[in-house]
């Protein structure tokens, strides 16, 4: 039987996660996450109550949404039908039944008319509205002479704000982090390609990496709220224990990757990425690197001073940089099993290099005789041009000073395809972990 590819695998989940609609708050969220609980059983559903205080915020009301359609007085035609796409409403609106002129309706319309056959995605979360997203060509056909009936059957009410929370624990209780949102309705690569890449990661790390060192942590949050809820709750255990971490968002689509580094750039994330990116093959160094300035997902949270953690982002076609961002044309056609799997494939080999990641000196002075120990002889039945130089330039920089990232980077080369080259001199005990 041909096994189906991650990226095929993940693209079936973001099939049955993206008609949910989802917001900050409420059913759609709990319904997102019950999902990715049957996939993951010890994933921990949390919640907060509505008011409650996180740092500078206040945790809002939950939002729950019935239907919503813009009715043609006159005709009694539906114009505009949320049950076709939930994109049709100003995510988290305020409740609504009214008969409007066109001239008063105007005004709670949104549209794009440089893209005419989107819906564009528009929230309104901490000022109290209500409106309807259309395309720019249903937009042009509503007749502005006649009066209009906007129904939203929505409500805000106390309720609770939830996450999930996935630890996958290790030998040691240092911790690599995953961040991401289900907070978007039926939107792919921002942003369901994060969820499903966070799951399929956490089941690959289940099934393939039973010796890992570190513990794992994997959050599912509303973006931004979510971010400082988890955080004013967690903040202490996450300074002390993350040695790298990922807002995992974007990540689907078959655009070139892209790198936005941690506020200064310089921790063990934004190590790693840069070398995968620079040197790897899947890569190849074509990405486009960003910088902190651009910023505007949970990161914003995530490398805030006091918080300081260390969290950078590889993405595929960065947030509001590619044409159907926040539109209805960010879809499973956009996103696709082949984009998926490329992220998969990079961020696999992340953790990989930071379970390798340590540093190393020889054992021996000067240069260890390799043809005594039939190292030569492996290395030219494994047909590889270059190994042997690649072991003897290792060997050189393995001087306690360096781990394995410093040495790929000196050597320019993709430190994952260091790891082969450390443990064959480990198990020859050429060298040994400072
Ligand atoms: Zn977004």
């Amino acid at each position: 039987m041909e096994k189906i590819s991650e990226g095929q695998q993940m693209h079936d989940l973001m099939k049955e996660l993206f008609p949910i609609t989802r917001s900050i708050t409420g059913e759609g969220v709990r319904q997102t996450l019950r999902i990715l609980k049957e996939i993951h059983p010890e994933l921990e559903i949390k919640s907060v109550k509505s008011g409650e205080r996180c740092f500078d915020w206040i945790v809002p009301k939950e939002w729950k949404i019935d239907d919503a359609y813009l009715l043609e007085v006159e005709t009694g035609r539906k114009v505009i039908d949320f049950k076709r796409s939930n994109l049709h409403v100003v995510n988290y609106s305020v409740g609504v039944d009214k008969t409007l002129t066109f001239e008063e309706l105007k005004n709670h319309l949104h549209y794009r008319e440089d893209l005419p056959d989107a819906i564009p995605y528009v929230t309104s979360y901490y000022n109290p509205y209500w409106g309807f997203c259309l395309t720019y060509n249903q937009y042009k056909e509503l007749d502005r002479n006649k009066t209009y009936r906007a129904v939203i059957k929505a409500r805000h009410f106390d309720g609770e704000l939830n996450y999930g929370e996935l630890v996958i624990k290790g030998k040691s209780s240092k911790e690599i982090f995953f961040s991401t949102y289900i907070c978007h309705p039926s939107l792919a690569n921002d942003n369901l390609s994060g969820p499903v890449l966070a799951t399929y990661l956490a089941k690959w790390i289940k099934e393939n990496l039973k010796d890992r060192n570190f513990t794992y942590r994997f959050v599912f949050i509303p973006e931004t709220i979510g971010a400082i809820c988890y955080l004013s709750r967690n903040l202490k255990h996450l300074k002390e224990n993350v040695v790298a971490g990922f807002v995992l968002t974007c990540v689907g689509d078959e655009g070139s990757f892209s790198y936005l580094p941690s506020r200064y750039g310089n921790t063990l994330a934004d190590k790693v990425a840069l070398n995968l990116l620079n040197y790897d093959p899947l890569v190849g160094g074509n990405y486009k690197k960003y910088s902190y300035l651009d910023r505007g997902s949970d990161e914003r949270q995530y490398c805030a001073p006091g918080v300081d953690l260390p969290v950078c982002l590889i993405m595929k076609s960065k947030f509001g940089e590619y044409k159907e961002y926040h539109t209805s044309l960010d879809n499973l056609d956009f996103v696709t099993p082949k984009g998926l799997q490329e992220s998969f494939d990079l961020y696999r080999k992340v953790i990989e290099v930071l379970e390798h990641n340590k540093v190393y000196k020889t054992t021996v002075i000067c240069e260890p005789q390799m043809g005594r120990r039939g190292l030569y002889h492996k290395i030219s039945h494994r047909g590889r041009k270059g190994f042997v130089k690649l072991l003897m330039d290792f060997l050189a920089y393995a001087d306690g000073t360096n781990d394995l990232i410093d040495i790929a980077n000196i050597l320019k080369v993709s430190a994952h395809s260091l790891i082969e080259v450390a443990d064959l001199l480990k198990r020859h005990n050429l060298i040994e972990e400072v």
